[in-house]
Protein backbone atom coordinates (compact mmCIF):
# COMPACT_ATOMS: atom_id res chain seq x y z
CA UNK A 1 0.00 0.00 0.00
CA UNK A 2 2.71 2.44 0.88
CA UNK A 3 4.81 1.39 -2.54
CA UNK A 4 1.73 1.77 -4.41
CA UNK A 5 0.94 5.67 -3.14
CA UNK A 6 4.94 6.90 -3.73
CA UNK A 7 4.66 5.08 -7.02
CA UNK A 8 1.04 6.68 -7.73
CA UNK A 9 2.73 10.19 -6.14
CA UNK A 10 5.56 10.56 -8.87
CA UNK A 11 2.97 9.37 -11.67
CA UNK A 12 0.50 12.22 -11.04
CA UNK A 13 1.85 15.17 -8.78
CA UNK A 14 3.77 18.02 -10.14
CA UNK A 15 5.10 19.09 -6.23
CA UNK A 16 5.74 23.56 -6.02
CA UNK A 17 9.31 24.77 -5.96
CA UNK A 18 9.98 21.09 -6.38
CA UNK A 19 12.98 19.88 -8.90
CA UNK A 20 10.53 16.29 -9.08
CA UNK A 21 13.88 14.58 -10.22
CA UNK A 22 14.35 14.73 -6.86
CA UNK A 23 11.32 13.90 -5.89
CA UNK A 24 11.61 10.77 -7.42
CA UNK A 25 14.74 10.10 -5.74
CA UNK A 26 13.73 10.78 -2.14
CA UNK A 27 9.69 10.82 -2.24
CA UNK A 28 7.79 11.22 1.24
CA UNK A 29 4.67 11.05 1.92
CA UNK A 30 2.54 12.73 5.21
CA UNK A 31 -0.25 10.73 6.66
CA UNK A 32 -0.88 12.07 9.86
CA UNK A 33 0.67 14.86 12.57
CA UNK A 34 0.17 15.46 16.26
CA UNK A 35 1.73 18.13 18.14
CA UNK A 36 5.15 19.34 16.83
CA UNK A 37 5.58 16.35 14.56
CA UNK A 38 4.48 14.65 11.67
CA UNK A 39 4.48 11.02 10.40
CA UNK A 40 4.71 9.60 7.16
CA UNK A 41 3.10 6.88 5.76
CA UNK A 42 5.69 3.99 6.85
CA UNK A 43 4.96 5.89 10.40
CA UNK A 44 8.53 7.25 10.79
CA UNK A 45 8.00 10.17 12.94
CA UNK A 46 9.81 13.77 12.49
CA UNK A 47 9.50 17.51 14.18
CA UNK A 48 8.36 19.71 12.01
CA UNK A 49 11.49 22.07 11.81
CA UNK A 50 10.02 24.27 9.86
CA UNK A 51 6.45 24.70 10.80
CA UNK A 52 5.42 22.96 7.71
CA UNK A 53 7.34 25.70 5.62
CA UNK A 54 6.72 28.26 7.99
CA UNK A 55 2.77 28.07 9.04
CA UNK A 56 2.35 26.09 12.41
CA UNK A 57 1.87 27.37 15.51
CA UNK A 58 -0.15 25.57 18.45
CA UNK A 59 1.07 22.09 16.53
CA UNK A 60 -0.78 19.69 14.50
CA UNK A 61 -4.48 18.32 15.94
CA UNK A 62 -4.95 21.06 18.34
CA UNK A 63 -8.07 20.03 19.48
CA UNK A 64 -9.63 23.34 20.04
CA UNK A 65 -8.61 24.52 16.16
CA UNK A 66 -9.75 20.75 14.61
CA UNK A 67 -12.93 21.49 16.98
CA UNK A 68 -13.37 25.20 15.68
CA UNK A 69 -13.51 23.78 12.11
CA UNK A 70 -16.11 20.98 13.22
CA UNK A 71 -18.85 23.63 15.01
CA UNK A 72 -18.29 26.14 11.85
CA UNK A 73 -19.16 23.34 9.66
CA UNK A 74 -22.62 22.59 11.36
CA UNK A 75 -23.67 25.84 10.41
CA UNK A 76 -22.11 26.34 6.42
CA UNK A 77 -18.74 25.93 4.66
CA UNK A 78 -18.52 29.15 2.77
CA UNK A 79 -20.73 31.65 0.91
CA UNK A 80 -18.93 34.70 -0.58
CA UNK A 81 -17.50 38.01 0.20
CA UNK A 82 -18.72 39.77 -2.64
CA UNK A 83 -21.34 42.40 -1.70
CA UNK A 84 -21.78 40.46 1.53
CA UNK A 85 -20.18 39.32 4.78
CA UNK A 86 -20.62 36.27 6.90
CA UNK A 87 -19.87 35.81 10.64
CA UNK A 88 -16.63 34.56 11.02
CA UNK A 89 -15.41 36.68 8.80
CA UNK A 90 -16.92 40.02 10.54
CA UNK A 91 -15.48 39.02 13.84
CA UNK A 92 -12.39 37.88 13.29
CA UNK A 93 -12.06 41.47 10.71
CA UNK A 94 -12.33 43.43 14.68
CA UNK A 95 -10.09 40.88 16.63
CA UNK A 96 -7.40 41.53 13.87
CA UNK A 97 -7.67 45.46 14.27
CA UNK A 98 -7.25 45.33 17.52
CA UNK A 99 -3.87 43.46 17.38
CA UNK A 100 -2.41 45.11 14.06
CA UNK A 101 -0.57 48.58 14.64
CA UNK A 102 -3.25 51.03 15.33
CA UNK A 103 -2.98 53.10 12.24
CA UNK A 104 -4.09 49.61 10.02
CA UNK A 105 -8.22 49.93 10.78
CA UNK A 106 -9.01 47.83 7.60
CA UNK A 107 -9.35 44.17 6.56
CA UNK A 108 -9.12 43.16 3.11
CA UNK A 109 -9.00 39.11 3.25
CA UNK A 110 -7.88 36.65 0.70
CA UNK A 111 -6.25 33.24 0.75
CA UNK A 112 -2.10 33.37 0.27
CA UNK A 113 0.15 36.02 1.10
CA UNK A 114 1.22 36.36 -2.53
CA UNK A 115 -2.48 37.15 -2.83
CA UNK A 116 -2.62 39.48 -0.37
CA UNK A 117 0.60 41.43 -1.40
CA UNK A 118 -1.08 41.64 -5.35
CA UNK A 119 -3.89 43.45 -3.25
CA UNK A 120 -1.73 45.64 -1.34
CA UNK A 121 0.25 46.98 -4.36
CA UNK A 122 -3.15 47.56 -6.48
CA UNK A 123 -4.57 49.36 -3.86
CA UNK A 124 -1.58 51.84 -3.70
CA UNK A 125 -1.68 52.28 -7.15
CA UNK A 126 -5.01 53.12 -7.16
CA UNK A 127 -5.16 54.67 -3.98
CA UNK A 128 -2.87 57.37 -5.86
CA UNK A 129 -5.61 57.42 -9.14
CA UNK A 130 -8.34 58.12 -6.93
CA UNK A 131 -7.12 60.96 -5.24
CA UNK A 132 -6.01 63.20 -8.36
CA UNK A 133 -2.12 62.00 -8.48
CA UNK A 134 -1.45 59.67 -11.59
CA UNK A 135 1.93 59.86 -12.04
CA UNK A 136 2.80 58.04 -8.81
CA UNK A 137 2.50 54.26 -10.64
CA UNK A 138 5.87 52.62 -9.81
CA UNK A 139 7.04 50.88 -6.65
CA UNK A 140 10.46 50.52 -5.05
CA UNK A 141 11.22 47.19 -3.83
CA UNK A 142 14.24 45.74 -1.86
CA UNK A 143 16.67 43.41 -3.24
CA UNK A 144 16.55 40.61 -1.98
CA UNK A 145 13.02 40.61 -1.35
CA UNK A 146 10.55 37.91 -1.08
CA UNK A 147 6.44 38.46 -1.52
CA UNK A 148 5.15 35.12 -3.01
CA UNK A 149 4.77 33.93 -6.72
CA UNK A 150 2.31 35.66 -8.65
CA UNK A 151 3.60 37.86 -11.26
CA UNK A 152 3.06 41.11 -9.62
CA UNK A 153 4.89 39.64 -6.00
CA UNK A 154 7.54 38.26 -8.53
CA UNK A 155 7.58 41.97 -9.86
CA UNK A 156 8.35 43.88 -6.45
CA UNK A 157 10.79 40.62 -5.62
CA UNK A 158 13.85 40.12 -6.85
CA UNK A 159 15.80 36.58 -5.80
CA UNK A 160 17.51 35.72 -8.71
CA UNK A 161 17.26 32.54 -8.54
CA UNK A 162 13.89 32.28 -8.45
CA UNK A 163 12.73 34.99 -10.58
CA UNK A 164 15.28 35.29 -13.46
CA UNK A 165 13.12 33.38 -15.98
CA UNK A 166 10.02 35.75 -15.35
CA UNK A 167 12.36 38.73 -15.95
CA UNK A 168 9.92 39.68 -19.29
CA UNK A 169 6.56 39.07 -17.42
CA UNK A 170 7.51 41.79 -14.72
CA UNK A 171 6.94 45.23 -14.29
CA UNK A 172 9.48 47.44 -13.42
CA UNK A 173 9.91 48.43 -9.90
CA UNK A 174 13.30 50.72 -8.43
CA UNK A 175 15.44 48.23 -6.41
CA UNK A 176 16.74 49.52 -2.58
CA UNK A 177 19.59 47.99 -1.21
CA UNK A 178 18.78 45.76 2.47
CA UNK A 179 21.62 46.22 4.74
CA UNK A 180 23.21 41.98 4.76
CA UNK A 181 25.84 42.69 7.79
CA UNK A 182 27.34 39.35 6.88
CA UNK A 183 28.22 39.55 3.47
CA UNK A 184 29.05 43.58 3.64
CA UNK A 185 32.15 44.58 3.50
CA UNK A 186 32.49 46.59 7.01
CA UNK A 187 30.74 43.86 8.77
CA UNK A 188 29.57 46.86 11.13
CA UNK A 189 25.75 46.62 10.87
CA UNK A 190 25.46 50.60 11.80
CA UNK A 191 27.89 51.77 8.65
CA UNK A 192 25.53 48.52 6.75
CA UNK A 193 22.38 50.36 7.39
CA UNK A 194 23.13 53.93 7.30
CA UNK A 195 24.96 53.13 3.46
CA UNK A 196 21.16 51.31 2.68
CA UNK A 197 19.13 54.07 3.90
CA UNK A 198 21.20 57.29 2.10
CA UNK A 199 21.23 54.58 -1.13
CA UNK A 200 17.22 54.41 -0.59
CA UNK A 201 16.97 58.47 0.19
CA UNK A 202 19.30 59.64 -3.09
CA UNK A 203 16.37 57.22 -5.04
CA UNK A 204 13.44 58.67 -3.46
CA UNK A 205 14.81 62.33 -3.86
CA UNK A 206 15.38 61.56 -7.50
CA UNK A 207 12.21 60.02 -8.32
CA UNK A 208 9.43 60.11 -5.21
CA UNK A 209 7.10 62.12 -7.54
CA UNK A 210 6.73 58.96 -9.87
CA UNK A 211 6.24 56.43 -6.50
CA UNK A 212 2.97 55.00 -5.47
CA UNK A 213 4.85 52.62 -2.85
CA UNK A 214 7.55 50.92 -1.46
CA UNK A 215 7.40 47.17 -0.49
CA UNK A 216 9.68 45.73 2.04
CA UNK A 217 9.57 42.90 4.47
CA UNK A 218 9.41 42.90 7.91
CA UNK A 219 12.62 42.75 10.16
CA UNK A 220 13.77 39.37 8.05
CA UNK A 221 14.23 38.73 4.80
CA UNK A 222 13.14 35.78 4.86
CA UNK A 223 13.46 33.67 1.54
CA UNK A 224 16.58 35.60 0.70
CA UNK A 225 18.12 33.19 3.68
CA UNK A 226 16.70 34.64 7.36
CA UNK A 227 18.69 38.03 6.64
CA UNK A 228 17.90 39.90 9.52
CA UNK A 229 17.97 43.71 9.51
CA UNK A 230 19.79 45.72 11.77
CA UNK A 231 18.35 47.81 14.52
CA UNK A 232 16.92 51.26 13.20
CA UNK A 233 17.01 49.98 9.65
CA UNK A 234 12.80 49.06 9.11
CA UNK A 235 12.10 52.28 11.18
CA UNK A 236 14.62 54.32 8.84
CA UNK A 237 12.81 53.27 5.71
CA UNK A 238 9.35 54.05 7.34
CA UNK A 239 10.66 57.58 8.36
CA UNK A 240 11.60 58.01 4.44
CA UNK A 241 8.52 56.89 2.97
CA UNK A 242 6.79 59.18 5.09
CA UNK A 243 9.18 62.05 4.51
CA UNK A 244 8.63 61.50 0.30
CA UNK A 245 5.15 60.69 0.45
CA UNK A 246 5.57 57.39 -0.52
CA UNK A 247 3.31 54.35 0.86
CA UNK A 248 5.12 51.82 2.74
CA UNK A 249 3.85 48.28 2.26
CA UNK A 250 5.28 46.03 4.24
CA UNK A 251 4.91 42.40 4.34
CA UNK A 252 4.47 40.31 7.41
CA UNK A 253 3.32 37.29 5.52
CA UNK A 254 6.38 35.51 7.14
CA UNK A 255 7.04 37.42 10.33
CA UNK A 256 3.74 38.09 11.75
CA UNK A 257 1.63 36.14 14.21
CA UNK A 258 4.39 35.95 17.04
CA UNK A 259 7.21 34.21 14.80
CA UNK A 260 9.72 36.60 16.21
CA UNK A 261 8.84 37.13 19.55
CA UNK A 262 6.05 39.92 18.52
CA UNK A 263 3.06 39.87 17.22
CA UNK A 264 3.95 41.84 14.60
CA UNK A 265 7.71 42.03 13.93
CA UNK A 266 7.26 45.63 12.81
CA UNK A 267 6.46 46.09 16.49
CA UNK A 268 10.19 45.62 17.28
CA UNK A 269 10.77 48.89 15.47
CA UNK A 270 7.14 50.81 16.41
CA UNK A 271 6.84 51.21 12.38
CA UNK A 272 3.16 51.95 11.24
CA UNK A 273 2.98 50.30 7.23
CA UNK A 274 0.43 51.60 5.08
CA UNK A 275 -0.61 48.77 3.85
CA UNK A 276 0.56 45.00 5.46
CA UNK A 277 0.53 42.16 3.99
CA UNK A 278 -0.14 38.80 6.63
CA UNK A 279 -1.03 35.49 5.94
CA UNK A 280 1.06 31.71 7.17
CA UNK A 281 0.49 31.59 10.89
CA UNK A 282 -2.99 33.31 10.62
CA UNK A 283 -5.08 29.99 10.96
CA UNK A 284 -1.70 28.28 13.09
CA UNK A 285 -1.16 26.76 10.07
CA UNK A 286 -4.77 25.01 9.40
CA UNK A 287 -6.37 27.00 6.33
CA UNK A 288 -5.15 28.96 3.60
CA UNK A 289 -6.65 33.30 4.67
CA UNK A 290 -4.59 35.89 3.72
CA UNK A 291 -4.88 39.83 5.04
CA UNK A 292 -4.03 43.20 3.58
CA UNK A 293 -4.47 45.95 6.47
CA UNK A 294 -4.85 49.20 5.17
CA UNK A 295 -5.15 52.66 6.94
CA UNK A 296 -8.71 54.57 6.84
CA UNK A 297 -7.18 56.94 4.72
CA UNK A 298 -6.46 54.53 1.58
CA UNK A 299 -9.84 52.98 2.53
CA UNK A 300 -11.54 56.84 2.27
CA UNK A 301 -10.02 57.32 -1.04
CA UNK A 302 -11.95 54.78 -2.65
CA UNK A 303 -15.23 55.12 -0.83
CA UNK A 304 -17.68 57.33 -2.96
CA UNK A 305 -20.56 56.62 -5.92
CA UNK A 306 -20.17 54.06 -8.26
CA UNK A 307 -20.20 56.12 -10.80
CA UNK A 308 -17.16 57.51 -10.00
CA UNK A 309 -15.46 54.03 -10.60
CA UNK A 310 -12.96 54.43 -7.25
CA UNK A 311 -14.27 50.33 -6.32
CA UNK A 312 -11.20 48.39 -5.45
CA UNK A 313 -12.19 45.59 -8.34
CA UNK A 314 -10.46 42.88 -6.95
CA UNK A 315 -11.09 39.38 -5.46
CA UNK A 316 -10.99 36.03 -5.31
CA UNK A 317 -14.21 33.11 -4.99
CA UNK A 318 -12.62 31.74 -1.37
CA UNK A 319 -12.19 34.88 -0.21
CA UNK A 320 -13.31 35.07 3.64
CA UNK A 321 -14.24 31.51 3.77
CA UNK A 322 -15.75 30.48 7.04
CA UNK A 323 -14.19 27.52 8.22
CA UNK A 324 -10.61 29.45 7.49
CA UNK A 325 -11.84 32.58 9.72
CA UNK A 326 -13.61 30.56 12.41
CA UNK A 327 -9.84 28.50 12.75
CA UNK A 328 -8.14 31.69 12.88
CA UNK A 329 -10.30 33.44 15.76
CA UNK A 330 -9.90 30.42 17.58
CA UNK A 331 -6.04 30.77 16.48
CA UNK A 332 -6.14 34.19 18.09
CA UNK A 333 -8.04 32.61 20.90
CA UNK A 334 -5.04 30.44 21.67
CA UNK A 335 -2.54 33.10 21.62
CA UNK A 336 -3.78 34.89 23.98
CA UNK A 337 -4.57 31.91 26.34
CA UNK A 338 -1.60 30.56 26.30
CA UNK A 339 0.53 33.84 26.11
CA UNK A 340 2.64 32.55 22.91
CA UNK A 341 4.28 35.84 22.49
CA UNK A 342 5.92 36.24 25.25
CA UNK A 343 6.91 32.55 25.72
CA UNK A 344 8.52 32.91 22.11
CA UNK A 345 10.18 36.12 23.03
CA UNK A 346 11.47 34.10 26.31
CA UNK A 347 12.35 30.98 25.00
CA UNK A 348 13.84 32.54 21.68
CA UNK A 349 17.00 33.50 24.33
CA UNK A 350 17.17 30.11 25.04
CA UNK A 351 17.12 29.16 21.15
CA UNK A 352 19.91 31.32 20.60
CA UNK A 353 22.44 29.78 23.56
CA UNK A 354 21.64 26.58 21.74
CA UNK A 355 22.57 28.17 18.23
CA UNK A 356 25.58 29.36 19.83
CA UNK A 357 26.72 25.87 20.04
CA UNK A 358 26.95 25.30 16.45
CA UNK A 359 28.97 28.48 15.73
CA UNK A 360 32.31 26.81 15.93
CA UNK A 361 31.26 24.24 13.45
CA UNK A 362 34.01 24.21 10.65
CA UNK A 363 31.17 24.93 7.90
CA UNK A 364 29.02 27.36 9.77
CA UNK A 365 29.45 30.79 8.48
CA UNK A 366 26.92 32.89 10.11
CA UNK A 367 24.00 31.85 12.59
CA UNK A 368 20.69 34.35 12.18
CA UNK A 369 17.92 34.74 14.24
CA UNK A 370 14.86 36.44 15.19
CA UNK A 371 12.86 34.81 17.36
CA UNK A 372 11.46 31.42 16.10
CA UNK A 373 12.76 32.43 12.98
CA UNK A 374 16.37 31.19 12.39
CA UNK A 375 18.76 30.84 9.72
CA UNK A 376 22.04 29.09 9.81
CA UNK A 377 23.99 29.75 6.83
CA UNK A 378 26.67 26.78 5.23
CA UNK A 379 30.26 27.85 3.87
CA UNK A 380 33.15 25.93 2.62
CA UNK A 381 35.23 28.33 4.11
CA UNK A 382 34.91 30.00 7.59
CA UNK A 383 37.86 32.84 6.53
CA UNK A 384 36.85 34.13 3.10
CA UNK A 385 33.26 33.60 3.23
CA UNK A 386 33.35 31.32 0.08
CA UNK A 387 30.24 29.47 -0.67
CA UNK A 388 29.57 25.84 -1.44
CA UNK A 389 29.17 25.34 -5.27
CA UNK A 390 25.35 25.52 -6.62
CA UNK A 391 26.28 21.10 -7.30
CA UNK A 392 27.55 20.29 -4.23
CA UNK A 393 23.71 21.11 -2.96
CA UNK A 394 25.19 21.51 0.78
CA UNK A 395 21.87 22.61 1.87
CA UNK A 396 19.67 20.06 0.43
CA UNK A 397 22.34 17.05 1.36
CA UNK A 398 22.37 18.39 5.15
CA UNK A 399 18.12 18.62 5.02
CA UNK A 400 18.19 15.32 3.80
CA UNK A 401 20.59 13.65 6.72
CA UNK A 402 17.98 16.07 9.18
CA UNK A 403 14.85 13.95 7.29
CA UNK A 404 16.69 10.24 7.96
CA UNK A 405 17.64 11.86 11.30
CA UNK A 406 13.89 12.60 12.38
CA UNK A 407 13.03 16.12 11.52
CA UNK A 408 11.79 18.19 8.50
CA UNK A 409 13.06 21.68 6.94
CA UNK A 410 13.65 22.78 3.49
CA UNK A 411 17.32 24.60 3.28
CA UNK A 412 17.36 27.86 1.21
CA UNK A 413 19.95 27.14 -1.04
CA UNK A 414 23.27 26.57 1.58
CA UNK A 415 21.06 27.96 4.85
CA UNK A 416 19.63 25.89 6.87
CA UNK A 417 16.13 27.05 7.79
CA UNK A 418 15.02 26.53 11.33
CA UNK A 419 11.56 27.52 12.13
CA UNK A 420 9.47 25.37 14.79
CA UNK A 421 6.49 25.48 15.82
CA UNK A 422 5.59 28.27 18.17
CA UNK A 423 4.52 26.19 20.95
CA UNK A 424 8.00 24.05 20.63
CA UNK A 425 9.47 23.49 24.48
CA UNK A 426 12.99 24.33 25.40
CA UNK A 427 13.44 20.57 25.37
CA UNK A 428 12.06 20.16 21.58
CA UNK A 429 13.94 23.41 20.56
CA UNK A 430 17.34 21.16 21.89
CA UNK A 431 16.35 17.83 20.46
CA UNK A 432 15.88 19.69 17.37
CA UNK A 433 18.94 21.92 17.10
CA UNK A 434 20.91 18.10 18.13
CA UNK A 435 19.39 16.43 15.09
CA UNK A 436 20.44 19.87 13.02
CA UNK A 437 23.70 19.78 14.72
CA UNK A 438 24.57 16.20 13.83
CA UNK A 439 23.20 16.15 10.55
CA UNK A 440 25.74 19.59 9.53
CA UNK A 441 28.75 17.70 11.13
CA UNK A 442 28.09 14.46 9.28
CA UNK A 443 27.11 15.52 6.02
CA UNK A 444 30.12 18.13 6.25
CA UNK A 445 33.13 16.46 7.82
CA UNK A 446 34.18 14.72 4.85
CA UNK A 447 34.70 18.20 3.53
CA UNK A 448 37.45 19.29 6.05
C1 LIG B 1 5.47 32.83 2.11
C2 LIG B 1 5.61 34.28 1.86
C3 LIG B 1 4.80 34.94 0.93
C4 LIG B 1 3.82 34.20 0.04
O1 LIG B 1 2.80 33.61 0.75
P1 LIG B 1 1.96 32.42 0.05
O2 LIG B 1 0.87 32.14 1.03
O3 LIG B 1 2.94 31.28 -0.09
O4 LIG B 1 1.51 32.93 -1.24
C5 LIG B 1 4.91 36.30 0.80
N1 LIG B 1 5.80 36.98 1.53
C6 LIG B 1 6.60 36.40 2.42
C7 LIG B 1 7.55 37.23 3.20
C8 LIG B 1 6.56 35.02 2.61
O5 LIG B 1 7.39 34.43 3.44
Amino acid sequence: MTQELIEKSKKYLWLPFTQMKDYDENPLIIESGEGIKVKDIDGKEYFDGFSSVWLNVHGHRKKELDNAIKKQLNKIAHSTLLGMTNIPATELAEKLVNITPENLTRVFYSDSGAEAMEIALKMAFQYWKNIGKPEKQTFISMNNGYHGDTIGAVSVGSIELFHHVYGPLMFESYKAPVPFVYRSESGNPEICRDECLNQLEQLLIEKHDTIAALSIESMVQGAAGMIVMPEGFLSGVRELCTKYNVLMIVDEVATGFGRTGKMFACEHEGVQPDLMAAGKGITGGYLPVAVTFTTEEIYEAFYDDYSTLKTFFHGHSYTGNQLGCAVAIENLRLFEQDQIVAQVSEEAEHLHKLLLELKDMPSVGDIRQLGFMCGIELVKSKETKESFSLEERMGYKVSLKMRELGMLTRPIGDVIVFMPPLVSTMEDLSSMVNIMKQAIDEVTRSEF
